[in-house]
């Protein structure tokens, strides 16, 4: 799975080639890069009805996290120049406002109200969970530049880092046209001075891991480069308590976090990642078993996509994938397509449900066949992944065996880069099965609606 990527002169893809605001795991929206002003989504976005889900009240995550790896910031002693709304309409602030010695913070340019909202989080921000030891390192990658490899062996859904990001800004301001007139005609680009001001503020040594990142945009200078090289765009921002960004797909805020930033891209990616806006951290899951010294790679396009759009998308980094997929595009394609294909959706399970010439195992072996491509393809990452599970979880519902269900339940639970945001949306039932000490499955909508009445 490890990609080959043949860097263009002038692109350190290892030190971070990143999209701006990429979408990873993201197979079912767009994003592209560009300028700061670009917008784009991430991973943490798509809803779909799955099927047949039982109903339940949604409720917020509030899974925590912790510190690791790298250089552990040193805090500053806060360094809280309080200042007020500057001509965006927004504030600096570093999160969190009292770090412990040694706690990674993060430097912010944010609207005030939004910035008030997280506090109303409890325990905001709550404490990450890294895992115990640091799985990975950052090495010479042939081909690559740098990139980060595995020190150990790592399982399919480990939890790899758990990590605060340098710093976070919007991805573009929206100044009333006489302002942004007068900016231009005094040569000012808002954006710009806000992160570099946003770099001024760190810690001596967050400042030197975020200058240590790769610029493939020396054109806009060492900090405005540096975060369009990096950036990684977050919805979990667009919502916070009462305050919404409304229009849907667009990612709003954007981050630069040095060890999202130094994986490189594969098609094929063997890790996800999610921001935990509780913890206001974004963590990294392993998607599939990873070996020792292998590559952490991460997907920079639309996974799902065909391999000339991914080119095409990744041509913004200036640069040609390699990896089996795009080198074996054909079977790849097909492969990829009859993934999207399949589409296991309510009508689907109901067509199972209500026609008895189908037999028990009709949906049961799509299932496999599904989940048999997907590995086959490397695309555990995508939420195409989560959804087999879910349907598993399901169609076992469906023919009372809450034993097997449990099972397929767990795995949907395992792809937490998927079910932490396809959870409140559709997948609430996971829980209700997961619940050992509770018989509530038995009030799932499907729950026996396979199971033939004996004379
Ligand atoms: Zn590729």
């Amino acid at each position: 799975m490890p990609s080959k990527l043949k860097v263009v002169p002038n692109a350190r893809l290892g030190a971070g080639c990143r999209l701006v605001g990429t979408r990873r795991n993201g197979h079912r929206s767009t994003s592209r890069r560009g300028a700061t002003t670009l917008l784009v989504s991430d991973h943490e976005s798509t809803m779909r009805r799955g099927f047949l889900n039982g109903k339940k009240e949604s409720k917020d995550d509030g899974r925590e996290v912790n510190d690791l790896s790298t250089t552990p910031a040193a805090a500053s002693k806060t360094k809280s120049r309080p200042t007020g709304p500057d001509i965006a309409g927004n504030i600096y602030c570093t999160i969190p406002e009292d770090a412990a010695p040694g706690e990674q913070v993060t430097e912010c340019y944010i609207d005030p109200t939004r910035r008030a909202a997280l506090n109303k989080i409890p325990g905001f921000p709550q404490p990450m969970q890294p895992p115990g030891e640091v799985l990975f390192r950052l090495g010479e990658s042939p081909g690559k530049g740098m990139g980060l490899f595995a020190t150990r062996k790592i399982k399919q859904s480990e939890l790899i880092s758990d990590h605060r990001p340098l710093l976070l800004s919007p991805m573009s301001l929206r100044l009333p046209m006489h302002v942004q007139m007068a900016m231009v005609l005094g040569g000012r680009d808002v954006l710009s001075e806000s992160i570099e001001n946003l770099v001024q503020r760190m810690t001596p040594s967050n400042r030197a891991r975020y200058m240590a990142l790769a610029n493939s945009h020396p054109e806009a200078g060492a900090e405005l480069g540096i975060f369009q090289t990096n950036c990684e765009g977050t919805r979990a921002l667009n919502e916070v308590g009462d305050v919404v960004i409304k229009k849907h797909g667009q990612c709003r805020f954007s981050t630069v976090c040095d060890v999202i930033s130094r994986m490189n891209h594969s098609c094929s990616p063997n890790t996800s990642t999610y921001f935990i806006k509780q913890s206001f951290s974004w963590r990294v899951w392993a998607t599939r078993d990873i070996e020792e010294g292998e590559e952490l790679t991460s997907s920079y396009t639309i996974m799902l996509a065909s391999a000339s759009t991914r080119q095409r998308m990744l041509a913004d980094y200036a640069f040609q994938c390699q990896c089996p997929a795009c080198t074996d595009a054909s079977a790849s394609n097909a492969r990829r397509a009859k993934i999207i294909e399949v589409d296991f959706n309510p009508e689907l399970g109901l067509k199972w449900i209500n026609d008895a010439s189908l037999s028990d195992d009709w949906l049961v072996e799509k299932c496999h066949a599904q989940i048999a491509l997907i590995e086959q393809e490397g695309l555990e990452t995508s939420e195409e992944y989560w959804e087999v599970f879910v349907t598993l979880m399901r169609v076992y519902l469906c023919l009372g065996d809450i034993k097997t269900a449990r099972k397929w339940a767990a795995r949907a639970y395992e792809c937490q880069w998927v079910h932490l945001h396809r959870e409140a949306v559709d997948g609430q039932d996971v829980a209700l099965v997961l619940d050992e000490a509770s018989m509530e499955y038995e009030r799932h909508i499907v729950w026996c609606s396979r199971v033939k009445e004996e004379q």
